[in-house]
């Protein structure tokens, strides 16, 4: 399998070369030549091998697919030393839970940090190590969180040879919890840098200190974020596990309904949804920051500005653009990289925004492609959140709640088309909207108490590239 850039760069690239790049040289993300076909039969197989032997083996069959640079027995050790029982608490990693006749929730969210971008950057770590190894080669990660992203990365590289992260975040402004997630991690490979500004400071120091040629190459500096193909490509395994797990035949078709910011986990269903898995509707769920419902309801994809962007009860959908939202455009406009790059190199950097709602294109995204597309405020959140717990007796975190109601509003009880909602986090990771929706603190799984008390390893900086670098120089690999 070989990877080209949305940009039309010419080069084109094997697995391993593009999991340790961010962007294509052309500024462009990687996708594959051509998404593997998934048929009846192939689906029907894929259904034996997930109840016999387990989502460990069902990643490894759908990763093959994709990646033929590391040798199958490697691949499958690294696909069993991520997916186990002990890391995200089922022998099944994502269960469905029942809500009513037809509606169910997929939890995603019982890894090592309680969201679900452990589905991608368990796998990821245990894939950087082998390659570095491999290479004789280390990396020093730089980048800037808001909370999940940054201790999802943490708690996949810990320990990890050869690498090392170093972890912006706005000083004060993680919720308690996950701040002591972050902040108590004891191993010398990781590095918590908490930023006196805001997180757009965090995003602008890692900017800078990229920009810096020189600095980046001397010091081997990468990153984890969510444009990351390979991350992209581990979510796609739990669109496959979720439909198995809702569907008795291969005929049957469900819909996903996904709590959205980077376009990340939504576009690895579309992903699915390419190789032939039976997905009838691709809910996109945003927050006040609605940047891919406009779209999804105008065709107009308009860029936030910062005094635009809205600080929310769902803050891990906190977005001013969504960061993998070219992949899909690029498959919207036939795969046709001139147009994705003068739309994204050139249209959108003059003038913040591009039109598509009188392309033909665009007029088909919900019939080709299945996106339909919703909003949901804090008052939405609070009251799903709240009425979920009254009828279901289930807690469901804000972020999977915006995912909930926009659900409601696309889904057609009766219709036999399950519709499953991707559960992004636990309750207990933002607890004040929990409190003030149901009157009490959400549960707290065991391994978990008293992390608050635990003593932390951070180290308070100022909003400042060049003090960055002097502590990367310092203390890099
Ligand atoms: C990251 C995150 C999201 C948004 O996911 P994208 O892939 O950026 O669309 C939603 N909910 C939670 C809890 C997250 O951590």
């Amino acid at each position: 399998m070989n990877y080209l850039s949305t940009r039309g760069h010419p080069d084109r690239k094997r697995f391993s070369d593009i999991l340790l790049e961010g962007l294509a040289p052309d500024g462009g993300l990687y996708l594959p030549e051509t998404y593997p076909q998934v048929d009846a039969a192939a689906l029907a197989e894929l259904r034996r091998v997930y109840h016999e032997q387990g989502y460990a083996e069902l990643a490894f069959r759908l990763l093959s697919l994709y990646i033929d640079d590391i040798p199958a027995d490697d691949l499958r050790a690294l696909c069993e030393k991520t997916y186990t029982a002990q890391a995200f608490g089922t022998g099944e990693i994502v269960p469905l839970r029942h809500l009513e006749e037809g509606l169910w929730i997929e939890a995603l969210s019982n890894g090592p940090t309680l969201a679900f971008k452990d589905m991608a950057m368990q796998l990821l770590g245990n894939l950087f190590e082998y390659e570095l190894r491999r290479r004789g080669e280390t990396l020093n990660i730089l980048g800037a969180t808001s909370g999940d992203t940054g201790s999802a990365a943490e708690y996949a590289m810990r320990g990890k040879e050869g690498v090392r992260v170093f972890m912006t975040s706005p000083d004060g402004r993680m919720s308690p919890f996950q701040q002591a997630q972050m902040f108590s991690l004891q191993d010398d490979n990781i590095h918590n840098l908490a930023v006196q500004g805001v997180f757009d400071d965090c995003q602008d120091i890692v900017k800078a200190v990229s920009n810096d040629l020189e600095f980046k190459r001397r010091y081997r500096i990468g990153t984890v974020n969510s444009i990351n193909w390979a991350r992209l490509l581990a979510q796609v395994v739990y669109y496959f596990a979720g439909y198995l797990q809702a569907t008795q035949h291969e005929g049957e078709k469900v819909s996903f309904a996904v709590p959205s910011g980077n376009f990340g986990n939504v576009c690895a269903g579309h992903v699915a949804r390419q190789m032939g898995l039976p997905i009838d509707r691709l809910v996109v769920a945003t927050n006040e920051n609605d940047v891919l419902d406009e779209f999804f309801r105008t065709g107009v994809y308009r860029v936030r500005a910062a005094a635009d962007t809205h600080e929310t009860s769902s803050p891990s959908m906190d977005i001013s653009k969504a960061s993998n939202f070219e992949r899909f455009v690029f498959d919207l406009l036939g795969r046709d990289a001139g147009r994705t790059r003068t739309l994204f190199g050139e249209v959108l950097a003059r003038e913040g925004r591009f039109d598509l709602s009188g392309d033909p294109a665009f007029a088909d995204a919900a019939s080709r492609f299945g996106f339909v597309s919703g909003r949901s405020t804090h008052a939405d959140r609070v009251a799903t959140i709240r009425d979920t717990w009254e009828r279901f007796g289930t807690v469901i975190d804000p972020h999977t709640a915006d995912g909930l109601k926009v659900a409601r509003e696309h889904w057609q009880p009766g219709a036999g088309v399950p519709m499953i909602v991707l559960e992004t986090a636990l309750p207990i990771k933002f607890a004040a909207t929990i409190v003030e929706a149901l009157g009490r603190e959400p549960e707290r799984p065991a391994r978990f108490d008293g992390i608050e008390d635990l003593p932390r390893r951070v180290s308070v900086v100022p909003a400042d590239a060049d003090v960055v670098k002097k502590y990367i120089a310092q203390h890099a690999g």
